[in-house]
């Protein structure tokens, strides 16, 4: 590619100073339609349209256009340590399968635009689902299925989606979820429920229940469709893609809006030059479809690459700590992805497992989701004799902000730093007070002066005003992206990210807000009042704790009573949010530490509770609430 310049630095500066020039000769990486006559516009900032006039599809892209040279290459792999089972697909059956989706989808009238929820485990059905939304222009919303009832409610009432396409059941630790029962709850609370559920019964739940004239099984309507063949719908590059629910300082979550051309574009680029991934080889991504790198870089990433990708159902250590890395050895994975809390939990096994595999085939993994602490990158990079990339991104971006970028040029790696700016990318660190660059060494909050590079969000979902709002005005001067997050930056440009700057937090490299968390610990009924903070964690990198003050004070004074409003508090959130965002604890309290305005000391709560100096306390209204919490977080 003649983008390919002998030094990462000139690289990265011509991917900004002649970005056109620079993206122009990416998107040939894909195939178009009807070839693109606008490389950007960006006339609306910060809205910007990638590949304007150009049309395309990502599931073209990522399965049919490979059928000429990789029919009879796997595709996707399947493997599932909870229900022992195995299945690969070639492209040609990937295709098929993806087809024989599309014309369920398009029986029950999904034209371009509508959106499908998918409510999925792990298994193939929901990339072929994924696959065939976008093969016919319609958004997919896939919901992690950690969530629980009411967040499912919320995102159906944002989507108004057309269908939901769900299980009977997923397992965790052989242990059933049942993913249908949930959305039965969640369609019973929702005010735009969809009219049709389709459902693919794995046979898990035996009292499996179908609400008549509503509910489909996936399996006849499939053996309906065997011979389809439904034609690729040609979108506009722009057109949504997908939708994704992330999570922000507001109890309400944020649809992530992502684009068709300059998603494909972003990441067919970032498999050669980020992961140096060959089309033919094996990708292994161990994070849920659920979440964005399971989007990214479990679907379209590597299938866009022709490569082959795994998705894998089941735990890092069972049967055994050592499972992954004969996945690795049996299918000759070249390029792992993983997060830094999956790492941390298989270091604490013992160091065999690693060792009885042969993993040569792997030429690198790459961490993201999390900071990765020190002890742990060394463990892995010296286990593994391979690079270990840690890089930075989140949602909203779709790929990688910060990182290295080794198949550009090999830059030297340094512990606790994720990288630098990728390509693309024109990261600042600016002052949060004066929004001035800061120097070398100095604390400074991670923006991206727009326009945002292809495959980042394109808006928020029906909410123009509140993509400007969250993310374009932190700063009174500039219209720059903040990511929220506080790095510094060394003399050779490498960032090393200190967290959050707002009330969000993330566990085992999922971000929750926690105003989500304290509504759901609210809808208990005898909850008064709640703080949930995020206090650092040995294995998840940061767990929730939550501060309650109860309306009715007697109950605590009987240890049962007591015991049993812990429990239902905690099945609150379960119920309203789901287990991930359950607390690492609760602390029963007579009042919260406030200012004189009311606002809830949480930075003072916190660093309490990680027994660190609660700070600057002038403002603080009653000394006591302060009090009380430094007891209550160093009781035994
Ligand atoms: P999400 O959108 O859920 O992937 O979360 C994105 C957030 O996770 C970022 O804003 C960071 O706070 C954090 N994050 C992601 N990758 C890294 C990393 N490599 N190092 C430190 N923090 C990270």
């Amino acid at each position: 590619m003649s983008n390919l310049l002998s030094s990462y630095p000139a690289f990265h500066r011509h991917s900004i100073d002649q970005a056109q020039d620079f993206w122009k000769n990416e998107a040939s990486r894909i195939d178009w339609h009807r070839p693109f006559d606008q490389v950007v516009d960006e006339s609306r900032l910060p809205f910007v349209k990638w590949f304007v006039g150009g049309q395309t599809n990502l599931c073209y892209n990522a399965v049919d256009r490979h059928l000429k040279d990789r029919a009879h290459q796997d595709a996707l792999i399947y493997i599932s340590t909870e229900t022992n089972q195995n299945h690969t697909y070639s492209y040609t059956e990937l295709h098929r399968e993806v087809n024989r989706c599309a014309a369920v989808f398009q029986q029950l009238g999904v034209v371009k635009g509508d959106r499908i929820l998918i409510y999925m485990p792990m298994v193939p059905q929901a990339v072929f689902a994924m696959l065939a939304c976008v093969r016919l222009g319609a958004i997919h919303s896939v919901v992690f299925g950690g969530f629980a009832a009411q967040s499912l409610a919320t995102r159906i009432d944002d989507a108004k989606p057309k269908l939901i396409f769900t299980a009977d059941a997923g397992l965790r630790a052989g242990k059933a979820i049942l993913y249908k029962g949930l959305v039965d709850e969640a369609i019973r609370l929702a005010n735009f429920p969809p009219e049709k559920v389709i459902l693919l019964d794995r046979g898990i739940d035996p009292h499996l229940s179908w609400v008549k004239g509503r509910d489909l099984n996936y399996e006849t309507l499939r053996e309906n469709n065997l011979d389809a063949e439904i034609p690729v719908q040609w979108l506009e590059s722009s057109d949504p893609s997908y939708i994704l629910y992330t999570s922000g300082t507001t109890g309400k979550p944020k649809g992530v809006q992502r684009d068709t051309g300059g998603y494909a574009v972003a990441l067919a680029a970032s498999m050669e030059y980020i992961y140096c991934a060959k089309p033919g080889q094996t990708m292994f991504t161990t994070s849920d479809i659920g979440w964005v790198v399971g989007h990214s870089y479990i679907v379209y990433g590597p299938l866009i690459h022709g490569m082959s990708t795994i998705l894998y159902e089941g735990l890092p250590i069972r049967p055994d700590p050592g499972i992954w890395w004969k996945i690795v050895e049996q299918y000759k994975v070249s390029v792992m992805f993983s997060s830094p809390t999956a790492i941390r939990v298989l270091k604490r096994q013992e160091a065999h497992y690693l060792h009885s595999s042969d993993v040569s085939s792997l030429q690198g993994l790459y961490l993201a989701g999390e900071p990765l602490d020190e002890p742990t990158a060394r463990w892995i990079s010296e286990a593994l004799k391979v690079p270990v990339y840690d890089h930075y991104w989140q949602t909203e971006t779709g790929w990688a902000i910060l990182s290295n970028v080794p198949g550009v040029e090999t830059s030297p790696l340094k512990w606790g730093s994720p990288g630098f700016a990728a390509y693309g990318f024109n990261v600042k660190l600016l002052d949060e007070l004066t929004g001035a660059e800061v120097g070398a060494h100095q604390k400074g909050v991670v923006t991206l002066l727009p326009p945002l590079p292809p495959g980042c969000l394109t808006t928020v979902w029906g909410q123009d005003q509140r993509f400007i709002d969250t993310y374009f005005t932190s700063f009174k001067h500039t219209q720059v992206y903040t990511t929220f997050d506080w790095a510094i930056r060394d003399e050779q440009g490498y960032y090393f990210i200190l967290g959050r700057s707002d009330d969000v937090i993330n566990v085992a490299g999922h971000r929750l807000g926690t105003r989500e968390i304290e509504e759901a610990v609210s809808s208990h009924d005898q909850v008064a009042e709640v703080a949930v903070v995020g206090v650092s964690h040995e294995i998840k990198g940061q767990v929730p704790l939550a501060f309650v003050v109860v309306k009715d004070a007697s109950v605590l004074q009987d240890s049962l009573r007591r015991q049993g409003l812990y429990k239902e508090v905690l099945e609150a959130v379960n119920k309203s949010l789901g287990p991930v965002g359950r607390p690492e604890q609760i602390h029963f309290v007579s009042m919260l530490p406030k200012t004189r305005s009311g606002k809830i000391l949480r930075r003072s709560i916190k660093a309490l509770a990680q027994g660190e100096d609660p700070g600057d306390l002038t403002t603080l209204e009653d000394m006591l609430a302060i009090e009380e919490i430094r007891r209550a977080v160093t009781k035994p």
